[in-house]
């Protein structure tokens, strides 16, 4: 009795506090897609939320620039899309080349090797591109590959990895693509079928200003055909798409798999709609002016970015740390005193280099501004 009258008085609602998020990821989320959100939540089978379903497989289409039928939410994040392209398409055995430079590509090597695959590995260091003649070279020297994968948008490094000339090579050594699109979708140039990308996925949270959880993704028909001749089933039930397309197919079969965040539809919804808005090559060039903002006020007070030009990621910035500069010390001040998060470095980068995401709605002059401001004050 006394127990439950003390937990009463420890327990209130829960108030989040306004931030600016400039990390990487998730970013700063428009007050429309919040409030597209907060509807009431309605049935997964509703005739409303399909249809709804359907405009969200028609603008991640557009978002992705393909034709792909099999375009739709894995409900989970973004990592849920990496484990759900490897798990559908790779079999026991099947031989599949990952290209790493950084933490992210490293985690793709990770997830191929847990669905079955024997990797073969690509690397670069960190801080440069994959180099397409070295997966040339790979797949020269394993002429049995059946699928390459890389990250488009390394968000531990900010390096964006050449998707047309990584995928042009496998294509022309006969193998299929996964490229996460993580980072990617939204804030840089894109192009599923013209890149010739199998799977791509991506997230909700990132380049769409959306709230975290959804992942979406991509399947070609020559994807969608090497898993439908597949020997085995496809190890997690609940990734498997051929158990889960039932659910975003076609208007008048729709039918339970399972209890989809409908709420975080809605957010995803809204986010694509302003999108679309904007148009996708206007939402690329915003990112790449304001990351040029960006830089001149960086270079304004000394700081220097840790990837070149000519391969730097606008969305995400890679800046390094100053001598003298407390890493920790500082994000806490940023953060606490002027309510501004920016990303410490992962992995091997932890410690020496922030990473400053200007992404989907962050991606404007007036958080760079707010952002300078506060780093005048703490420096
Ligand atoms: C953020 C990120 C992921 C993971 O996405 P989550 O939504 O955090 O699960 C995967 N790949 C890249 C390149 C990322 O930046």
């Amino acid at each position: 009795m006394t127990d439950n009258i003390v937990e009463k008085q420890l327990f209130t609602s829960f108030k989040a506090v306004e931030r600016l998020l400039l990390g990487p990821g998730p970013t700063t989320i428009h007050p429309r897609v919040l409030q597209a959100l907060s509807q009431p939540t309605l049935g997964h089978l509703d005739p409303d939320v399909i249809r709804m379903m359907d405009e969200i497989k028609a603008m991640l289409r557009i978002a992705f620039d393909t034709k792909n039928e099999h375009t739709f939410l894995v409900s989970a994040p973004g990592s849920i899309g990496m484990e759900c392209s490897f798990v559908n398409l790779v079999e026991a055995g099947d031989k599949v080349v990952i290209c790493t430079n950084g933490y992210f590509g490293d985690r793709m090597k990770q997830v191929a090797e847990r669905a079955g695959a024997e990797v073969i590995a690509v690397t670069s260091k960190w801080g440069k591109p994959i180099d397409p003649q070295d997966l040339e070279a790979a797949l020269k020297n394993h002429v049995d590959t059946k699928i390459v994968g890389f990250v488009s948008s390394e968000t531990s490094t900010g390096v964006r990895n050449d998707t047309k000339a990584l995928c042009a090579v496998a294509k022309a050594n006969g193998c299929l693509t996964i490229v996460d699109a993580v980072t990617t979708l939204g804030a840089i140039e894109f192009h599923v079928d013209d890149w010739q990308v199998d799977v791509a996925y991506s997230c909700s949270q990132k380049g769409l200003g959306s709230v975290p959880g959804l992942s979406p993704i991509t399947f070609s028909e020559a994807a969608i055909d090497k898993i439908k001749r597949r020997t085995k089933p496809v190890s997690s039930w609940f990734l498997d798409i051929n158990n889960v397309w039932p659910y975003w197919g076609s208007f008048e079969k729709r039918a339970y798999h399972h209890t989809a965040p409908v709420n975080s539809f809605y957010a995803v919804h809204e986010s694509l709609v302003m999108l679309m808005e904007e148009g996708m090559e206007v939402s690329w060039s915003r990112h790449t002016e304001n990351h040029r903002y960006f830089a001149m006020k960086m270079q304004e007070i000394g700081m220097e970015f840790f990837v070149a030009e000519a391969y730097r990621l606008p969305q995400l910035n890679t800046v390094v740390l100053k001598a003298g500069m407390d890493d920790a010390a500082l994000r806490k001040r940023l953060l606490l005193e002027f309510g501004i998060e920016v990303g410490a470095g992962l992995g091997a980068g932890f410690g020496k280099l922030w990473r400053i995401g200007l992404m989907g709605y962050g991606s404007n002059k007036e958080n760079i501004d707010r952002l300078m401001k506060a780093l005048g004050e703490v420096l």
